[in-house]
């Protein structure tokens, strides 16, 4: 029996022979004609006016607040229902980070945004807006109450790559947007991130800085510091690959979640992750929540069909780690937390393998 993991890497099969055109090349570091060309399909396909391929969707976010010169002592705001990587970040700048909580949209609550904003004695500098596993935020809403406050938008769309709201894909509504392409995400490079914006001269000092911040001599010259954050040509090569199934995967992904819907529909007390309307996820986890069950007791069960899942991601203000910071919170994702679950969702797999899953969670469920 196959191991069902959440989301494993799932290879178009060009791969390799990219990755060869590169040893021909002899172009293995840093830089080549693979990283040009990861970048130009990001913005072909994203609609993103520059893109900068990185080591990983953490540093984009920590570059796009380095060139926001957002440092210490500022405010910057943030989905707590999200990953660590998100809001990292803040912290590497000594800022300091405010926590909003969800909606009924699992995404962060334009309501309480705007309380976060009237209640707080300092003015925000940045949001950094997760799109949760896949599923776009009320973008429109969140745009706008940004704009109208002078909030710069940074969205993380590491989970979200390939997700659209009325058309416009996720990660090209804000100031910044981030992809990350870790061996987990719905694309790998094996581990990598694109950073996006509109505006060429901030992508320009991110790729500055991406690169140790060596001014242009043919010495070595600096006049500040910076970080090596780039993306390596093999690893682009992946990348090119890659992008050339996103779609595909989307699909995938979507039919998987589809499929999971279907199956367990007669379990009232199961519900699914929503789609805010006019947005197309891409379900890059299949998730939902119980009513009545432990999720713990259908990770047992699903563990005992060799298939693994997992809670939802603990909202960052219940973290240790910020224990002191401040947040604007209704319990909305400290509620999703303690009754969700992410299950397996493998593009690699048909839906004969994932019934495993469905008969364990109706064995536990009834
Ligand atoms: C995976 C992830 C990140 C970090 O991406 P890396 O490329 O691993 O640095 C950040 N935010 C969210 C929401 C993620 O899921």
């Amino acid at each position: 029996m196959k191991r069902l993991f959440l989301s494993p890497p799932h290879m178009s099969g060009k791969e390799q022979e990219y990755i060869a055109e590169v040893f021909e090349s002899n172009y293995i570091a840093p830089l080549g004609e693979f990283v040009n060309r990861f970048e130009d399909s990001i913005k072909e396909y994203t609609g993103a006016k520059n893109a900068l391929a990185l080591s990983s969707a953490t540093a984009g976010l920590h570059l796009a607040l380095r060139v926001l010169g957002i440092g210490r002592g500022d405010t910057v705001l943030a989905s707590t229902f999200t990953f660590i990587g998100s809001v990292n970040c803040i912290l590497y700048q000594g800022a300091i980070p405010v926590f909003i909580d969800s909606d009924e949209s699992w995404n962060l609550s334009p309501k309480l945004l705007k309380k976060a904003i009237k209640e707080l004695e300092v003015k925000p500098k940045a949001l950094i807006l997760t799109h949760l596993y896949g599923q776009m935020a009320k973008i429109e809403e969140i745009v706008s109450i940004c704009k109208e406050h002078n909030i710069y938008l940074i969205e993380d769309s590491a989970e979200s790559l390939g997700a659209s709201y009325k058309g416009k894909q996720s990660g090209v509504f804000g100031d910044f947007g981030v992809y990350s392409f870790n061996g987990n995400k719905i694309l790998t490079t094996s581990g990598g991130g694109v950073l996006v914006s509109p505006n060429k001269e901030w992508i320009e000092k991110a790729k500055f800085l991406s690169t140790q911040a060596k001014e242009p001599f043919l010495h070595y010259e600096h006049k500040e510091y910076g970080y090596n954050y780039r993306m390596s040509n093999v690893l682009a090569a992946i990348g090119v690959a890659q992008m050339e199934v996103l779609d595909k995967r989307v699909e995938r992904k979507r039919e998987i979640f589809e499929f999971y819907k279907e199956e367990l529909s007669d379990i009232d007390e199961i519900s699914f992750m929503p789609e805010i309307e006019n947005s197309q996820g891409n379900r890059w986890l299949s998730t939902i929540l119980f009513k009545k069950t432990d999720p713990l007791k259908v990770v047992e069960a699903l563990e005992e069909v060799d298939a693994e899942s997992r809670p939802l991601w603990k909202p960052m203000h219940l973290q240790e780690l910020f224990k002191d910071a401040k947040s604007f919170v209704d319990g909305t994702s400290e509620d999703y937390f303690k009754r969700g679950l992410c299950l397996p969702s493998p593009t690699s797999s048909s839906n004969r393998e994932l019934m495993r899953v469905v008969e364990a969670i109706r064995k536990v469920c009834q």
